[in-house]
Parts: structure tokens; C-alpha cells; sequence
């Protein structure tokens, strides 16, 4: 199927090394790889078997988490983003996706500006090994301490302050950011500035029972997708849409079944 990705994530349970046999079978053409699931591999060999299974690394996830109470730790965050985009470098993949970070009980004014400093320290680095950087905006739930950037309009004023690089762009995840009344025109602005560098989707159930791991499959939830799915496009982006889903509920089922409801849901979404 065109354009179609799965988040190792999605598939918890399964090693990459699963993901890379099964993800083909479902016609699956793109896969991106949470840094979890290279542990104990070596990058430049995943590289070899993802290209062997016929699989485009579509994105590295993730780094980021920059803001901290002290200068030592903002410094192991630096390191470890640095180590993040070798990895992305070594593994083909373009893009490595930021969930930015912030720190309960600070201001997001400060962690915001943490976050600016942070990709600033980071981007030669990134410019230098060809890797993109996109910033996640994640859902305001999270503001307190996953991510101080939690609108599109955000995360376009962070690349602003950074003199608006090409390397670093936005990751839009309809989980996130469908609720904005924003949200198209965030969208038209990234693709006018070229900053849509990734397109994550999945669905919003209600009741969410849990604020991080119970997200849908798309068609079980109310978001839009189909409709921000051609706002996205309608910008001209061409890249893969991203299945990325975190699930205790589907984590917990047979993983072979699970993928092939993916592939049904997102052959459903895309049927015409
Ligand atoms: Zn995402």
C-alpha cells in the first residue's frame, strides 16, 4: 500500500527483527524505528535488513527531552541526543523525531527556551550527519512533563528562534493536534516553509482510560485523520503516513492479528 508505515512501537511485543518479517506482509513500504528496539544491534546492520525486507527507515524515534533543572543535565540531554542522531545516521534513517521535554513545576516559558538552546546545541551535528530534526508537538495533557511544545504554532516559533534552519521541521501527529482550531493553517504554514518533515497517525478513543498508552486504531476514535491526512498532502508532502500507536489494550493481543487490522484500517482510510 502507498505511503504506508508502521513505529516499531506500534508492535511492542515483536522484535525489530519480527517487524522486518511481518511489516512486508501487510504491504507495509516504510518503517520507523524507536531506539528501544536497536538495543543490543548494530545500526548500520539494521540499515542492511531493513533495505533486504524492502523497507524505507522512514524515522529515527526519538530524542529530545531537553529541559532540566540544572546546566548537568541539560548536558547529558545534549549527549544523548547527539548519540541519537549517530544512530539515525547509521541507520539510513532522514528524520529523527524530538519529543521536546519539560519539567514539572518550570515555566514551558523556560523549558521552551531550554528546548530552543537544546536543538541549537544539537544542530550542527544533525546538519553535519544529514539527519532532520522534527519537533513533535504533543497533545497539552503532556505539557507538564513530556513535551513544553504542545501546539503546531509552537513548535513553528521555536524553529522561528532558531533562524528557521532547514534541517529542523515539525512532526504532526493527529493524536496531538487534531482538536486545534489552528490546525490547517499550522499545516499550510509547513509545507510553505518546508518544515512537514513526518506524519504520525492513530485515533482518540473515548473514554481514554489512560493518558499515555490507550490510543486507537484508526477508525475507533474520533479524530479526523482522512481530513488532516489531505491538509497534509494538499501542502504537496509526499512522505509516508506513520502508524504509531501505544496500547496496553492491542499490546495485549496477538500481534499477528493486530497488524493485519492495521493494514485493513488503513486500507479503509485511504480507499479512494
Ligand atoms: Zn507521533
Amino acid at each position: 500500500m502507498k505511503r504506508f508505515c508502521i513505529h516499531t512501537i506500534t508492535t511492542k511485543p515483536l522484535t525489530i527483527e519480527e517487524c522486518l518479517i511481518e511489516f512486508p506482509k501487510r504491504g507495509v513500504t516504510g518503517i520507523t524505528i524507536w531506539r528501544q528496539a536497536l538495543e543490543g544491534r548494530n545500526g548500520t546492520d539494521v540499515r542492511r535488513q531493513a533495505a533486504d525486507a524492502g523497507l524505507d527507515v522512514i524515522s529515527l524515534c526519538r530524542g529530545g527531552f531537553f529541559p532540566a533543572r540544572n546546566a548537568a543535565d541539560r548536558q547529558t540531554a545534549i549527549d544523548d541526543n547527539l548519540k541519537a542522531i549517530a544512530q539515525a545516521h547509521a541507520l539510513g534513517a532522514p528524520v529523527l523525531v524530538l519529543v521536546c521535554g519539560s519539567v514539572p513545576g518550570q515555566s514551558l516559558v523556560e523549558s521552551r527556551k531550554q528546548i530552543t538552546d537544546g536543538i541549537a546545541a544539537v544542530l550542527p551535528a544533525a546538519e553535519k550527519a544529514g539527519v532532520k530534526l522534527a519537533i513533535e508537538p504533543l497533545h497539552p495533557m503532556y505539557a507538564d512533563d513530556r513535551s513544553a511544545v504542545n501546539t503546531m504554532r509552537q513548535a513553528h516559533e521555536v524553529c522561528d528562534a532558531l533562524g528557521s534552519p532547514p534541517t529542523v521541521g515539525i512532526a504532526v501527529d493527529v493524536y496531538h493536534v487534531w482538536w486545534d482550531p489552528e490546525l490547517k493553517q499550522q499545516i499550510d504554514l509547513a509545507g510553505k516553509t518546508g518544515r512537514l518533515h513526518a506524519f504520525h497517525i492513530c485515533d482518540w478513543r473515548t473514554p481514554t482510560m489512560d493518558l499515555l498508552n490507550d490510543r486507537g486504531l484508526m477508525g475507533e476514535g474520533c479524530i479526523n485523520i482522512r481530513e488532516i491526512s489531505d491538509w497534509v498532502d494538499a501542502t504537496g508532502f509526499t512522505g509516508h503516513r506513520e502508524v504509531e500507536i501505544f496500547s496496553d489494550r492491542l499490546w495485549a493481543t496477538d500481534q499477528h492479528r493486530f497488524l493485519d487490522q492495521i493494514a485493513s484500517s488503513y486500507a479503509n482510510l485511504y480507499q479512494s
